[in-house]
């Protein structure tokens, strides 16, 4: 049976020309890019190109790109590392309701070590509100962390507006760009982001690879003790074909950025015109219009997303019920929740995640196999 994979968010089919740019540093390349001989520096120019491609895409300095082993990693390192250099200033902390527990959870551990976190609500469509940022900011906030876009319901905040607060107020803003990155064009000078969390296998880059800006002159604290690698932030011998690869991988999605983005744009829109003409009792969850080009959360009232899943799975196709992190666990979507959505809705929501590679027959296939189990039930 074909497979039809529709979860781009949970991870992504590495790119060819990705495998063929990492290879040889897999193969006959392998010095350690610290090593002062020939292999070694072969490496370390490797590391330095997708170093520069990386910063090129966003816009910042090459020196301000480091890399780590994943998203989670990048979020960990910039709250941990920005709060603890930043503690004589104050211990608070703003985030939102909505964020991956990559973020979540780092901010739970930061709260039950001393630090206060605000937890900003949203309102119906995931989207904060710019007051409530404003009204939180006390004189001991050293950090605003808050998603770029979301990975379950796809909603895009208003980060221009949320870096120009933060800069107003003198706080620091990071953002975990994970879902963002190739998606949305990111200029972060524009946008006023000091620091910044992307991973390498949401964009056809190997699983394993992650990078962390961090703009010049933001204090910030190393969190793990090692070697001097990464200019002293973040220890331990780099991952060089995989950093590679996340070069490759992001020059090569925003070279295409337009045809890619009018990809996934045309498969959400007629994903969501056909279901929401043949389909009554749902709801779009997210932005309709602020959201991910490739991202269509739906809840179809009265079903179980987890026996469609299944149902999707035995045709081949592979969706999500809520984010990868979550799914198969039996807790409620916080970020559905923190929406306000009902429970009967939160049970049928099902998150299609679309990518390079899909076409239209497949989202046709989707689309009949869905409306057939919802015939069938
Ligand atoms: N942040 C967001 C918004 C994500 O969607 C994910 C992964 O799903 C992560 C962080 C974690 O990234 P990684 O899987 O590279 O650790």
């Amino acid at each position: 049976m074909k497979t039809r994979y529709f979860d781009h968010a949970a991870t992504t089919p590495v790119r060819k020309e990705v495998i063929k740019e990492m290879l040889p540093y897999l193969e006959v390349e392998y010095g350690n890019p610290s090593s002062i001989y020939t292999l070694g520096r072969h490496s370390r120019k490797a590391v330095d190109t997708a170093r520069k491609r990386v910063a090129s895409a966003i816009n910042s300095k090459k020196g301000e790109i480091f890399f780590t082993s994943c998203g989670s990693e990048s979020d960990n390192l910039a709250i941990k590392g920005i709060a603890f250099a930043n503690k004589e200033k104050g211990r608070h902390i703003i985030t939102t309701a909505i964020e991956h527990p990559a973020v979540l959870n780092t901010c739970k551990w930061l709260e039950k070590n001393g630090w206060e976190i605000t937890y900003l609500g949203v309102n119906e469509y995931g989207k904060i509100s710019l007051e409530n940022l404003e009204q939180s900011i006390r004189q001991d906030t050293v950090l605003i962390t808050i998603m770029f876009a979301n990975n379950e319901i796809g909603t895009i905040q208003p980060i221009q507006q949320i870096g120009m607060i933060a800069k107003k107020n003198g706080v620091i803003f990071h953002t975990d760009a994970v879902q963002a990155v190739g998606n949305v064009r990111i200029n972060v000078q524009e946008l006023n982001i000091d620091a910044m969390s992307m991973s390498g296998h949401k964009i056809y880059a190997p699983k394993g690879v992650g990078a962390l800006y961090i703009k010049d002159g933001v204090k910030f604290e190393r969190i793990q003790q090692g070697g001097h690698q990464e200019q002293g932030k973040r220890a331990g011998t780099e991952n060089v074909a995989g950093i590679v690869g996340l070069g490759k991988s992001i020059e090569l999605i925003y070279d295409e950025f337009d045809s890619y983005n009018n990809h996934l744009l045309n498969m959400k829109n007629y994903f969501i015109k056909q279901i929401e003409s043949h389909v009554k009792d749902i709801r779009l969850n997210g932005d309709r219009n602020e959201r991910l080009p490739g991202n269509v959360n739906f809840s179809f009232r009265g079903i179980d997303a987890g026996e469609l899943l299944l149902n999707l799975d035995a045709n081949g196709i592979c969706a999500s019920a809520g984010s990868a992190c979550t799914s198969g666990s039996v807790e409620p979507s916080h970020v559905l929740v923190a929406t306000g959505l009902g429970e009967e809705f939160i049970r049928g929501a099902l998150r299609v995640t679309f990518g390079k590679d899909n076409t239209k027959e497949d989202v046709d296939f989707l689309i009949s196999t869905i409306l057939e189990y919802i015939k069938s039930i």
